[in-house]
């Protein structure tokens, strides 16, 4: 593919994008999952500098000043944010950048880069999202009711997305697939290739 792409991938709880995009890195290594920064604790299993950067509200609020997040929101009362230093990680590496972000993070970045394809990930429907946070067995039932009436809230910002993969149970290998269809298409988007006239005739920049 030709330069570096930016991926956006958003979805309500239990739609499986992690996973998703678990399986796209193992896949295929020109793909990079950038690690955001959050304020909320660390919990176990997870590992600083692997799953988030984890931060002090005080110094989160540091980064946001100083203009080291591309983008920032505050979800069930902490920050979270894409540091600026990832995306320059990925262009150093040559590769695609994938941001797993929420709604409101993914509609700024629409706005600084009109050119980030964004991918929303969904259950089939509302009765599948609610068995699988309830077969999870990570959350409370009051947690569950939050979560699926923020879905509600979620799928409104669907407007604003360029794809929508519906990720069925047990098919991982289809959303998995879709996503690199999206991919490729995007990659030979006519307007990504301003320079290709240039290019044939064997001109300079
Ligand atoms: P969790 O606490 O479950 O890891 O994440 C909660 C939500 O925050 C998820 O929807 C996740 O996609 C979103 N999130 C994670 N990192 C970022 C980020 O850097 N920016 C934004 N806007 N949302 C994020």
């Amino acid at each position: 593919m030709n330069g570096s792409l930016l991926f956006i991938i958003s979805g309500p709880a239990g739609s499986g994008k992690g996973s998703v995009v678990s399986e796209i890195l193992k896949r295929d290594d020109r793909f990079l999952c950038a690690v955001s920064a959050t304020s909320r604790p660390c919990l176990a299993g997870e590992v600083d500098g692997v799953n988030y950067y984890y931060l002090s509200r005080e110094q989160f609020e540091e980064k946001i000043r100083t203009h080291g997040v591309l983008e920032y929101t505050e979800y069930c009362g902490n920050y979270y944010g894409t540091p600026t230093s990832e995306v320059e990680r990925a262009k150093a590496l040559g590769k695609h950048l994938i941001l797993e972000i929420e709604v409101d993070g993914a509609t700024q970045i629409k706005r600084q880069r009109p050119d980030a394809v964004l991918i929303m990930v969904t259950p089939p429907n509302a009765a599948e999202q609610s068995r699988r946070l309830h077969s999870r067995g990570r959350d409370t039932e009051d947690s569950i009711e939050r979560r699926l009436t923020r879905a509600k809230a979620e799928l409104e910002y669907l407007k604003n997305y360029d794809y929508l993969i519906i990720n069925e149970d047990g098919r991982l290998d289809k959303a998995t697939d879709d996503f690199f269809a999206i991919a490729r298409a995007e990659a030979l988007r006519a307007a990504r290739r301003a320079d290709f006239a240039a290019e044939y005739f064997g001109e300079k920049k």
